[in-house]
């Protein structure tokens, strides 16, 4: 203990130095560091890494065994949009600072206030002759990799963020090399075969993850692996899928003039904002598995700087509620379907006690399963009111149902877990910011997202 607390103050002490040397002076440029991956957990709030901390932990021993954050963990990050936005940012404004180092307002993709485009730290390492691609579990055109990747008034125009991606090039090459998430939707369209378009400019195409060993280095690359979001990784034929992921694109980028990788672990931020623990945690381990891999391949290339981080918080999410000193992962770690799919199984067959303990992988209390099969048959208020949908008696249609359900699967992990959620959507507060490999000291302290980015333009080479 008092070892790792001098060792914290000592590094303290060398940043506050460095920090002015990168900021006023510049740094050599033979010590910049060669990779530069920027990895943002969506809605990843100081609570999921808790949170996280504690599923992680093994119980058989006395000690919590630290996790891959806990060890990289050097300060935090405001998150605030531009004045006009208020306090609360949402993930493209988010993505902008990040990006950029311009607040912007909510919904802008990579423009400032006044709606024009502002260059990004993706667009500047491609300037510099690196290697650049993302890496997202979201569309690949969604807010976060868009606000690096595209300008854009408004992150819903989809498929016009999407044909940016192919239409908008810097010195006439395209902006990325590997581009790995979901999408279909909005590159295979009527009026549009982006896809086509893609492998007709050089790109390699794959849409199943067992592909991505077959991808040929040093030559760009496009996966996409669903229509919108990739499932769940609770439902994912690979849960892992963010790693797995990750290191291809990191193999199909390595060069000599090095690159920069945008990942993200995009569905964190959807398990929030839907109030779901179990789904959450499985995004975080995900996302877990990607940084111990990032760490095995720092420790192979030290010319690589890793920075992550969060755009912002969402949901809320409180580790133990109720007035109750307990938060009780135990269940949650061996989910073997989303509560999303759970529900649905529940919803279209027959529940029987032997199938809500195989969909759940625990045994369920006989009150528990009773809520199941009373809110299914909606015939009373089996939930307490803020869970419930509307009058029960009125949910005729699957679709209701299936909601009703989701939100009982749901009720029933809290209780279980004492798990607590203020919103369903982002909040305001501080996110943790965790670097490691080369320069990663600079990362020390509170940086808001703005000065995130300008410190990574910096390390890229910006003078
Ligand atoms: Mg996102
Ligand atoms: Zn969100």
């Amino acid at each position: 203990m008092k070892k790792s607390i001098l060792a914290v103050v000592s590094v303290l002490s060398v940043s506050s130095c460095s920090t002015h040397t990168l900021i006023d002076d510049g740094i050599p440029s033979n010590t910049l560091p060669k990779n530069v991956i920027m990895v943002i957990g969506d809605g990843m709030g100081p609570a999921y890494t808790s949170a996280y901390r504690y599923y992680h932990d093994n119980p058989i021993t006395q000690e919590v065994e630290e996790t891959v954050f806990d060890r990289h963990l050097l300060g935090l990050s405001s998150t605030y949009p531009a004045a006009e936005s208020g306090y609360v940012t949402d993930s493209a404004a988010g993505a902008t600072g990040l990006s950029s180092g311009v607040k912007s307002y909510n919904g802008a993709v990579g423009v400032d206030v006044n709606k024009k485009a502002v260059q990004t730290v993706l667009e500047f390492a491609k300037t510099q002759g690196k290697k650049t691609g993302v890496v997202v579990t979201s569309r690949i055109n969604h807010a976060t990799p868009a606000s690096y990747l595209s300008h854009n008034e408004s992150r819903q125009n989809y498929n016009e963020i999407a044909d940016s991606y192919y239409d908008e090039k810097i010195n006439g090459h395209f902006k990325m090399d590997v581009m790995f998430g979901g999408g279909w939707k909005h590159f295979l369209r009527d009026d549009r075969n982006l896809v086509e378009e893609f492998k007709h400019s050089g790109f390699q195409y794959i849409d199943k993850y067992e592909q991505l060993d077959t991808i040929i280095p040093n030559q760009p690359a496009l996966g996409l692996f669903s229509d919108g979001g990739l499932p769940w990784a609770l439902d994912d034929s690979i849960p892992h899928r963010l790693s797995v992921m990750t290191k291809a694109a990191t193999k199909n980028l390595e060069n000599k003039q090095g690159f920069f990788l945008l990942i993200e672990g995009s569905q964190i931020d959807w398990g929030g904002h839907n109030n779901d623990i179990a789904a959450a945690m499985g995004e975080m381990d995900d996302l877990a598995k990607t940084l111990e891999y990032l760490e095995a391949y720092v420790a192979k290339n030290p010319n690589t700087l890793v920075v992550v981080t969060a755009d912002h918080s969402t949901g809320g999410l409180s580790v133990a509620a109720n007035g109750i000193y307990k938060w009780k992962p135990e269940s949650l770690r061996s989910f073997q379907y989303s509560p999303h799919t759970i529900a649905n199984r529940l919803t279209n067959e027959d529940i029987t006690a032997k199938f809500a303990n195989f969909l759940f992988n625990f045994d369920l209390t006989g009150e528990e399963l009773e809520m199941l099969i009373t809110v299914k048959h909606g015939t009373q208020n089996a939930l307490p009111e803020k869970e419930a949908i509307g009058n029960p008696y009125q949910i005729k249609n699957v679709s209701n149902v299936n909601q009703a359900m989701y939100k009982a699967v749901k009720y029933l992990i809290d209780q279980k877990t004492n798990t607590g959620w203020t919103s369903s959507a982002h909040t305001a507060i501080d996110v943790p910011v965790f670097s490691f490999g080369s320069h990663s000291h600079e990362f020390i302290g509170l940086n808001d997202n703005t000065k995130i980015a300008k410190k990574i333009f910096t390390l890229l080479g910006r003078k």
